[in-house]
Parts: C-alpha cells; sequence; structure tokens
C-alpha cells in the first residue's frame, strides 16, 4: 500500500529521476515530464560527497557510478604562482559514512544516462520534448497539461524543474533564484597524472581557481570571478577567456591551459541562492531539488540534497497510505533544515570571498556542515 497511485514528474534532472526511481520500484505509475528534446546534461562534470553516494546506493545505481566517476579524499589547497605550491592537505568528513569515499567526480552526461537507465528499468514513462505548462487541482486529482494539453490526471505531481521552474511559478509560489554576484567558467579537460582530489587555488585575479578528477583520462576545471555580463560570448571568446583569466595559476593548470589552446570548450553560469519557506507543497503538487532551492557549489551539495529530497519524500509517500498534513510536516521537518543549512553555508563561503575576509573560519563551517550532512536525511 502506497499513499499515492499515479505520480507525474516535471524534470529529469537528478531529484526527478531519483524521486521517479524509488516510486516506481515501489509499484506506482509515474510519468515523467522532461522539457528538453533529449536528456540534457549542462556543464562537465560534477563533485559528489559522500552522502549523495549514499543516496545512489540506496537507488540501486552506486555500483555502476562508482565505476563511472572519480572517487578520492581529502582537498588540497594550493598557491597562485609559478610553482603552485600545495599550501595545505585537508581531510575530509565521509559524509556518507564509512562505506562511501569522502567525495567523487563524474561527468555530468555519465550520471545522467546512468540515472536514466535505472529509471526505465524500475518503469517510469519520460516523454522529452514535454514542457509542463499548466496544472488543474480538483479534491485529490491534479490534471496536468504538457505543451499546452492535458497530459492525464494524477494523484500527486513532483516539480523537479529546476532552479527557473514553471511549477513553482504555476502553484504560486514566488520566492526565485537571486544572483549571488559570482560567476563560473568550466571546462573538461584531461586529467594530468598528479590531480588526484580537488584542488584549490585561492588569491591571484579570480575568487577560486580549482579542477576534480572525474576519470582516469578525465577533469573538470573552473575560475570563479566577480559576475559579469558574458551574454553573447562566442564559444571560440569563452575559450579564450578562460585560459586568459588562468594564467596565474601553474601546475596541472598549464596542462588544462594546453587543452583550452587546443580547443576545449569553456562555458559560464552565475551562481544563484534561494530556498522556498515551507511549505513546499500547494495541495497535491510539490516542488524539490532546484526548484526549492539553490547555493553557489562551494561545499558542491546541491545535487546531494535534490536527491535527498527525492528520497525523504519517495520514502514518506511509499511508506505511508494517505497524502495528508502529517506527511508534508514529516517532509518539511525533514528537509527544510538540513537544505537551508547548505544554502545559508554555502552562501556565507561565496560572500567571504566577495569581501576578501581572510580571517573567516572557512575551514571550521565546512567542517560543521559536513558533520551535519553525515547524519541520515
Ligand atoms: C556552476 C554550478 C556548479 C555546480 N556544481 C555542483 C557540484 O559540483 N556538486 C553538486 O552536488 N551540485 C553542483 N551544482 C548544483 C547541481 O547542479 C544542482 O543542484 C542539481 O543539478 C539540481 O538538480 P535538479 O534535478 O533539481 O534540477 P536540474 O538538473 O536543473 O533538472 C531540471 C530539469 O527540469 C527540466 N524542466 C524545466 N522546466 C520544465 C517543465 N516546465 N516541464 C518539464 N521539464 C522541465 C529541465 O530541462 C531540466 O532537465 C552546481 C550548480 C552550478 C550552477
Amino acid at each position: 500500500m502506497t499513499a499515492v497511485n499515479k505520480v507525474a514528474i516535471a524534470g529529469s534532472g537528478v531529484a526527478g529521476l531519483a524521486a521517479g526511481i524509488q516510486l516506481a520500484k515501489a509499484g506506482v505509475a509515474v510519468d515523467l515530464f522532461e522539457a528538453q528534446p533529449e536528456l540534457s546534461a549542462l556543464g562537465s562534470g560534477i563533485s559528489l560527497q559522500g552522502n549523495a553516494l549514499r543516496a545512489f546506493d540506496t537507488l540501486g545505481a552506486w555500483d555502476e557510478i562508482k565505476a563511472a566517476g572519480y572517487p578520492f579524499e581529502g582537498l588540497n589547497l594550493r598557491a597562485p604562482g609559478p610553482d603552485a605550491p600545495i599550501v595545505a592537505e585537508l581531510p575530509d568528513v565521509k559524509t556518507g559514512g564509512p562505506d562511501y569515499p569522502a567525495a567523487m567526480g563524474m561527468p555530468r552526461p555519465d550520471l545522467a544516462r546512468i540515472l536514466f537507465a535505472h529509471a526505465e528499468k524500475a518503469g517510469v514513462n519520460a516523454t522529452f520534448g514535454a514542457k509542463v505548462t499548466g496544472l488543474e487541482q480538483s479534491g485529490d486529482a491534479v490534471e496536468v497539461f504538457v505543451n499546452g494539453a492535458s497530459a492525464g490526471t494524477y494523484d500527486l505531481v513532483i516539480g523537479a524543474d529546476g532552479l527557473n521552474s514553471t511549477v513553482r511559478d504555476l502553484i504560486g509560489i514566488e520566492t526565485k533564484p537571486e544572483p549571488v554576484g559570482m560567476g563560473i567558467w568550466r571546462t573538461f579537460v584531461s586529467r594530468p597524472a598528479e590531480v588526484v582530489r580537488s584542488e584549490l587555488y585561492y588569491g591571484g585575479p579570480v575568487y577560486i581557481a580549482g579542477y576534480t578528477p572525474t576519470g582516469e583520462g578525465s577533469m573538470y576545471a573552473f575560475l570563479v570571478e566577480k559576475a559579469q555580463d558574458r551574454v553573447g560570448v562566442s564559444d571560440e571568446e569563452a575559450t579564450r577567456i578562460m585560459l586568459e583569466e588562468s594564467r596565474a595559476y601553474h601546475g596541472p593548470w598549464d596542462a588544462i591551459r594546453a587543452d583550452l589552446a587546443a580547443g576545449a570548450h569553456a562555458n559560464y553560469t552565475w551562481f544563484t541562492k534561494h530556498v522556498v519557506a515551507e511549505p513546499w507543497n500547494r495541495g497535491r503538487v510539490v516542488i524539490i531539488g532546484d526548484a526549492a532551492h539553490s547555493c553557489p557549489p562551494t561545499i558542491a551539495q546541491g545535487a546531494a540534497q535534490g536527491l535527498e529530497d527525492a528520497l525523504v519524500l519517495t520514502e514518506l509517500l511509499t511508506g505511508g497510505e494517505q497524502v495528508d498534513q502529517g506527511l508534508w510536516d514529516a517532509f518539511h521537518a525533514r528537509r527544510l533544515p538540513r537544505a537551508t543549512a547548505v544554502v545559508e553555508a554555502s552562501v556565507q563561503l561565496a560572500q567571504w570571498q566577495i569581501d576578501g575576509d581572510r580571517d573567516a573560519d572557512a575551514g571550521g563551517l565546512i567542517f560543521g556542515i559536513a558533520q551535519k550532512m553525515a547524519q541520515p536525511a
């Protein structure tokens, strides 16, 4: 017995796919609608902390994800300059517990492909090129409109449709992501043998330079700068800007620049922040993942929080017998404080960088939040 029999999900990111997998495994009929024409994976690589890895295990996808990525422990801090000296080797808290690596990097398209295969295997019925455009609630049913036409009636709708969530707008939640004041250049390049964990460079012309290994032969590299209007920058120009802005950094950055000079693609995004105040549902429509909260990836917890939203929500839906206020209260009690703590810590770390606050206890803040994440969601 589950609290729902038929659920619609908007969005095929990590949050939507995780929710779909768990519901379909429990025998719930799941229709997943994705606005894009195909499974997309914006950006290059992603860092996944232990609590995200633990969530993948719950989904049944951990073995494949582990094989497709680059697990590692610890974080190195380096300084700008010709020799790029390592100035600190920081241990990681194993936020997923002792059974999982502290972190791993992986190419985003591989993560999307693996989760989507699990969703299909579990029985999720996914449609691409299908934008959720309208919702009509009456009693215990929600009619979903896709590309302007009715797609059916459901017991529950999950809006996992990302930062600019349409579902959030449709249910009248006005909180929206706001710019933090930072922008990030990212590129996907080959991994020099000496890069075996994430490394960050503070100081120099940008706020943070860094990279994370994503496989034996690959890694992603990034530069975090003061947010600028980069609209209309061509692909060639983007690669050139990233190459120029990285010149103060050496060590593995010399190899990154060689890949950029050979044409590695660079993309640019602003960091945002928001947390929707309780409740995340209106009747039988609920938002999760980036639709409900976003933050700068200063502690790389965005995907982990979306996964946890999905797992907690589906645990309550498949373990209970009805969708009632008790279910929503339990959901919010388990998700709001945790997601809010992540957003606040991530934004604080970004703000200290923007303010140039050298006395801030960044290590203490990161350690404290990691301890929190090590607790079950
Ligand atoms: C620069 C940057 C770096 C990051 N790095 C990390 C990191 O290293 N580690 C980490 O954990 N997190 C990181 N994050 C955060 C992480 O990427 C997100 O938190 C996570 O991908 C959000 O997943 P989601 O499923 O909620 O949304 P998304 O992945 O955005 O998926 C939403 C989906 O919904 C679809 N959609 C939109 N509207 C509709 C509609 N109306 N109908 C149907 N479908 C719709 C979209 O096409 C999209 O496919 C980073 C974020 C940024 C910006």
